[in-house]
């Protein structure tokens, strides 16, 4: 198959602004919360969006509640049914996206899920979970991308972390864990890849989303209650991610952190 080169495009949201490359961008995670924002601000944006999570239903509302703003800027939505603790499934949704759209410019690694819990509760199947879609989920991606963006000589990775990346609280051992895990493999990543390739980790903080509702544990669900007063909306993820991606391709944001004014 050739690869083909970035389109340039005039932004339909942004009409006096430079254009911008029209880019292949996969997202994973995009049937809720910051996946589903972030792929709605690109395809606003004129991108090619391929967006993966396992509830396809959802991916199909997200492709009809963006299609009049791609309609407006030349951009698309493309659900795709995706499990990141699939790694067959992770390298299809890489490989059908480049069969299909002739390249892929960008992978945003956003699936997460976040059953909080102490550590002698033994909630042992939901750590594993956790580490199964973030840490293996993570992996999957990369391992998958990485040699097409060998190939093109291009690409950016965009991993979605978390502040638990930064700090660990109590019923976040394993998540924060995870969290870590996932800031260490994409910092390692920028270090090994050719300058071609840029990496970007976005770290947010408290965030509106579907994220708290996969708590079992009371005490933790009591607590992320309050903890969540303050959240943010998604749009700010998706317009963090929308800046690293919109910079020239000799600059690479490497790490965003954006929490809430109020949290600390
Ligand atoms: P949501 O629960 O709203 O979204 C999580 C997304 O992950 C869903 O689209 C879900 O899709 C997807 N997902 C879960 N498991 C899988 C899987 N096995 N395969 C594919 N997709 C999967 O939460 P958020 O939007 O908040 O979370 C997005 C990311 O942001 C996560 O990595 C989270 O850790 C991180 N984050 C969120 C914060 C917040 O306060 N909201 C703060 C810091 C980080 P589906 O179930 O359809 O497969």
């Amino acid at each position: 198959m050739t690869t083909q080169q970035p389109e340039h495009i005039q932004s339909a949201e942004r009409p006096d602004a430079r254009p911008v490359d029209r880019k292949v961008v996969l997202v994973t995670g995009a049937s809720s919360g910051i996946g589903a924002a972030v792929a709605a601000r690109l395809v606003a944006e004129g991108h090619v969006v391929v967006a993966g999570a396992r509830r396809t239903d959802r991916l199909r509302a997200l492709a009809g509640s963006t299609a009049e703003a791609a309609a407006r800027s030349g951009g698309s939505l493309h659900p795709a049914r995706l499990d990141v603790t699939d790694r067959a499934d992770v390298a299809a949704f890489v490989q059908d996206a480049r069969d299909h759209h002739g390249r892929v410019d960008v992978l945003v690694a956003n699936a997460g899920v976040m059953p909080l819990s102490r550590l002698d509760s033994l909630l042992v199947d939901e750590w594993d979970r956790m580490i199964d879609v973030n840490v293996r989920g993570l992996l999957h991606g990369i391992a998958a991308a990485l040699p097409v963006f060998a190939a093109q000589g291009s690409g950016h990775f965009v991993t979605v972390a978390s502040i638990g990346a930064h700090e660990v609280v109590p019923t976040g051992a394993v998540y924060c864990g995870t969290k870590y895990a996932a800031w260490a493999i994409t910092e390692g990543l920028r270090q090994e890849l050719d300058p071609s390739v840029r990496v970007t980790t976005v770290s947010p903080g408290v965030v509106d989303s579907e994220l708290a509702d996969t708590i079992t544990e009371a005490g933790a669900a009591e607590a992320m209650h309050a903890y969540r007063a303050h959240a943010i909306g998604p749009e700010a993820i998706a317009s963090a991610v929308s800046y690293a991606l919109a910079q020239p391709s000799d600059v690479d944001v490497n790490e965003i952190v954006v929490r809430p004014v109020r949290q600390r």
